[in-house]
This record gives C-alpha cells, sequence and structure tokens, in this order.
C-alpha cells in the first residue's frame, strides 16, 4: 500500500486530538530531531540530506504512546521512533516524513533485581547504570554514546560496544530479556514479548513495534582502570589484543587496538601518546592489573596513561575514543575520512587481519575492538577509510568479503543490506501483524517493501 502524503494531512486536526501530548511543530527543532549521525558516510548524506518529519511528539508513558499510534493509525501517517538520534545509518530518519515519535521522557528505572534491570526506553545508558551500580551491577555493554543513547534506540539500532568482549553482541541469546510494544494495529495494544519472542523486534530499525519497556540483563559492576599501552609494530598490538582478549582470567570490558596514525587524531590525548606508535586502550578491572602488568612485559609494550576507577569516573571516559567515537574523533580532524564495520575471521594468529593492514596502507586505518563471538574472541574493526569515490569504497568492500571477513555496511539505511544479508522472515511476519500499513519507519525494511 502507498501511504497518502503528509501534506494533504490536517496537522491542527492531529495535534487536537492528542489532548495534551508534547508536540514540537517549530521546523527548526523538528529538523535536528529528524536527524542522526548518517553523515558520517558520503554515501547517505545526499540520500538523507532533504528527508524531515512534518512535527515531533513526546509522550511521557505509554498510555500516550498508544494515543499517539491511534491517531498515526486513524489518520495513515508515517511515525519513525526515535531516542537519542545517534544512530550511524539514519535509522530514525524519516523517509516519508511524518511524526517523529521522541521517546527520550520516558526514563524511567522501574525496578533492579540482583543482574537484570527493567527500564522505559528513553532512559540513557549512564544513567541506568548509576542506579544500577549502586546495587553492584551494571548493563553488560554499552556503545561509545554511553552518556547520551537511550537504551531504545541501542537495543532498536546499535549491535554491542563496551563489555562486548566478554559479552558478546546485542543480538546474542541473553542479552535482552523482555520487552513490551506497543502496535499500530487500527486499535493499538501493548504485547509482552519474552526469551526467544524479543528476537521479533530486536534491531528492527523501530520497523515493526515501538518499545516501551525493557528487561536488560546485567553484569558485576567492577572499578575499571583505563590504561593506553603503546607498541613499536602494529601486529605486536594485535596479539597483544587476541591475547588479552583470550585471557580469561584477566577480567577486562574493552580492548581496543589502533594502528598509527589514528592515535594522531586524538587530539586531547596528543601529548600523552608518543607519535608514531600503535596503541591498546583497555579498561581492566582493578583485581586484575597485576597480572595484565605480566601480559604487558611479555609483549614489551609501554604503558602511557593510567587511571584508576575513581580517577577515570570524572572527564572524558577513555571509551570516548573507541568504538564509533574513533571515527568521530578522526573526522573532526579530517571531514573526508568514512569508516567501515567489519568481523575478522576467528584466527588466533591474525593472517588476514596482518594482510589487510599491508594491503592497504593509510588507505584503511586498521581501529580493532575485540569481542566474543560465539564464545571465541575475535577481532571486529571499524577501519578509517580515506574516501575518495563510490566506486573505490564498493571495491575495499568487495575485496574484504572475497578474502572472507564480514562487512557490517554502514553505508545503508536498509536494515537488511548492513550487517543482516538476509530478510528475517520473523521479524516480517511480526511487522505484518503489528503494523499491516506499513506505518512504522517506513522504506528502512526491505523484506516488506519488497514483499
Ligand atoms: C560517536 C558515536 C559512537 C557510537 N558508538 C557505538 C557503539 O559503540 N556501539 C553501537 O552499537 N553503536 C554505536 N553508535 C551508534 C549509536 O550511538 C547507538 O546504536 C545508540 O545506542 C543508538 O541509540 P539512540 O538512542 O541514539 O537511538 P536512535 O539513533 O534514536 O535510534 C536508533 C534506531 O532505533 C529506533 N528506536 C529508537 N528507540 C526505539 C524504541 N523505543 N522502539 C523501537 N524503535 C526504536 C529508531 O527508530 C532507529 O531506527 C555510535 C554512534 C556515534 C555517533
Amino acid at each position: 500500500m502507498t501511504l497518502a502524503t503528509t501534506k494533504s494531512i490536517n496537522w491542527d486536526a492531529f495535534v487536537a486530538a492528542l489532548d495534551g501530548i508534547e508536540v514540537i511543530r517549530d521546523a527548526a527543532q523538528v529538523a535536528k530531531l529528524s536527524k542522526d549521525y548518517y553523515t558520517y558516510s558520503p554515501i547517505l548524506v545526499p540520500l538523507l540530506a532533504d528527508k524531515v518529519g512534518d512535527l515531533v511528539v513526546r509522550p511521557a508513558n505509554e498510555a500516550e504512546v498508544l494515543a499517539v499510534a491511534k491517531a498515526c493509525v486513524q489518520a495513515q501517517i508515517p511515525l519513525t521512533v526515535r531516542g537519542a538520534g545517534t544512530g550511524n545509518y539514519g535509522q530514525c530518519i524519516p523517509l516519508e516524513g511524518g511524526v517523529i515519535l521522541d521517546l527520550t521522557k520516558m526514563q524511567a528505572v522501574k525496578w533492579i533485581k540482583p543482574g537484570l534491570v527493567c527500564v522505559e526506553p528513553g532512559a540513557k545508558l549512564l544513567a541506568i547504570d548509576k542506579q544500577t551500580r549502586e546495587t553492584g551491577w551494571e548493563i553488560r555493554m554499552t556503545p561509545s554514546t554511553y552518556r547520551t543513547a537511550t537504551i531504545g534506540g541501542f537495543i532498536s539500532g546499535g549491535s554491542g560496544g563496551i563489555g562486548s568482549v566478554t559479552y558478546g553482541q546485542l543480538r546474542d541469546r541473553g542479552n535482552l530479556h523482555a520487552v513490551r510494544v506497543v502496535t499500530m494495529e487500527d486499535e493499538p495494544r501493548v504485547i509482552e514479548l519474552r526469551g526467544d519472542e524479543v528476537q521479533q523486534v530486536n534491531h528492527a530499525y523501530g520497523t515493526n513495534g515501538i518499545i516501551t519497556e525493557l528487561e536488560i540483563p546485567l553484569g558485576p559492576a567492577y572499578p575499571w582502570a583505563e590504561l593506553i599501552i603503546s607498541f613499536d609494530d602494529f601486529m605486536t598490538a594485535a596479539r597483544f589484543g587476541q591475547v588479552l582478549g583470550d585471557s580469561d582470567a584477566i577480567i577486562k570490558k574493552l580492548v581496543t587496538i589502533f594502528a598509527d596514525p589514528i592515535p594522531s587524531y586524538f587530539v586531547a590525548l596528543r601529548d600523552t601518546i608518543p607519535s608514531g606508535k600503535h596503541c591498546a586502550f583497555v579498561m581492566v578491572a582493578e583485581p586484575s592489573l597485576e597480572p595484565f602488568g605480566d601480559l604487558i612485559q611479555q609483549f614489551g609494550g609501554s604503558v602511557c596513561y593510567r587511571k584508576t576507577a575513581q580517577e577515570a569516573s570524572k572527564g572524558t571516559m577513555l571509551m570516548e575514543f573507541t568504538w564509533n567515537h574513533t571515527t568521530l574523533h578522526a573526522r573532526n580532524v579530517d571531514p573526508s575520512l568514512t569508516y567501515l564495520q567489519t568481523l575478522f575471521p576467528y584466527d588466533k594468529e591474525l593472517k588476514l587481519l596482518e594482510q589487510m593492514y599491508h594491503h592497504y596502507g593509510n588507505e584503511v586505518m586498521l581501529h580493532l575492538e575485540f569481542l566474543r563471538v560465539n564464545g571465541c574472541i575475535v577481532p571486529a574493526a571499524l577501519q578509517l577509510v580515506r574516501y575518495s569515490t563510490p566506486e573505490r569504497l564498493k571495491a575495499i568492500i568487495k575485496e574484504h568479503e572475497d578474502s572472507g571477513a564480514f562487512i557490517a555496511n554502514p553505508h545503508t539505511y536498509i536494515l537488511e543490506d548492513g550487517g543482516r544479508k538476509s530478510i528475517d522472515p520473523v521479524q516480517l511476519a511480526f511487522k505484518e501483524k503489528v503494523d499491516p500499513y506499513g506505518l512504522l519507519n517506513p522504506g528502512k525494511m526491505r523484506a516488506w517493501t519488497e514483499r
């Protein structure tokens, strides 16, 4: 079905029907709240720059979400959910206008049990952790946008992050326990999904339900020390990362490796990191620091930055140079840079990685994030790419794929064309049930548009 153009909608009547729910109609604000960090991609910029919603609605609770859903279905208005808008592929950018549903007012932490927390979707990761850490627990993994991103946006649009070296990725069974979802049927209702059922909406870009509550598992909260270790050559740094990842008895949360010249893009660390060095950025539990020191010695690394957990709780966190913050810092220095997202195959000798490092030199600079995949520690990469043309970017992606590396393409806003590669019949079936008019974030789920 083709949606009616939103130009023909009587927005005054629509707003009146919302009966006091906060609405933003100021054009500049609506334009701002229609965007995310899609500008990392020179491919996405021309496709998304002119896409804006018609207005923003900010519900304060699930009852208000139900009321907005009902009004949108009645008037056949597209609805795109927004958390903090820190996604990197235009996930929350409305392709067909309509309502932006901003859930940042729904930020309650409803309850905390040992190992489990129940939250509203607009709660920020850092704010959740502040409460759970008082009970000795913390969120298992967070994006480097820990201060700003919402839990609903992380589950719907993110993949993993700081903590993934221990707990894997968001899609892994056990990393999301339950959700409540508001539907877009003629009579919108709330559905609770538990256990494997959550995969129906997990990482679906808000195309098949509005998540209004989540049960998130927690891990033990350690005092995390932050260290930067420098190395003379890249492959020693990379092997150090692999061995640290594999060291089950050293408790860690972050194992990031940067090839030179990436550290030189971190303006705030220029006096800290000796020039020309390759680096490891790590978060290690304070009780593990002694054995960790022996590992550093074994690999001939030099510690050039060290903060206790207490010191790390103030100012910029080390994680805010890692994951996709690396790309942010690099682009602040050189806006022509873009990036890739790669998963290298499991190989303790890191042969393909070494081959790629020598093959591309500074055209594709290696930034590794070690993470756990099906029980094995593997390097994921968010390489910095010196962008020249779309054709060259495509060729680099193809060369990686042909060599056996998996690319989660960050230069597409289509759900299936990113990391998934094929349609998910379970998510499509759920959409057919709960969003029969295709109003939720239209244009993002290929399975729906091409069915
Ligand atoms: C500097 C930087 C660093 C980053 N680092 C990481 C990282 O380490 N790991 C990582 O995975 N990502 C990372 N990202 C991407 C992004 O920050 C995360 O995925 C983040 O968790 C998204 O949260 P958000 O609240 O900003 O979501 P948004 O961008 O607002 O939304 C993301 C998607 O989720 C949908 N959505 C939001 N809330 C709901 C809901 N309640 N119900 C249904 N759908 C919903 C939206 O429609 C959209 O499709 C990074 C981005 C930047 C800019």
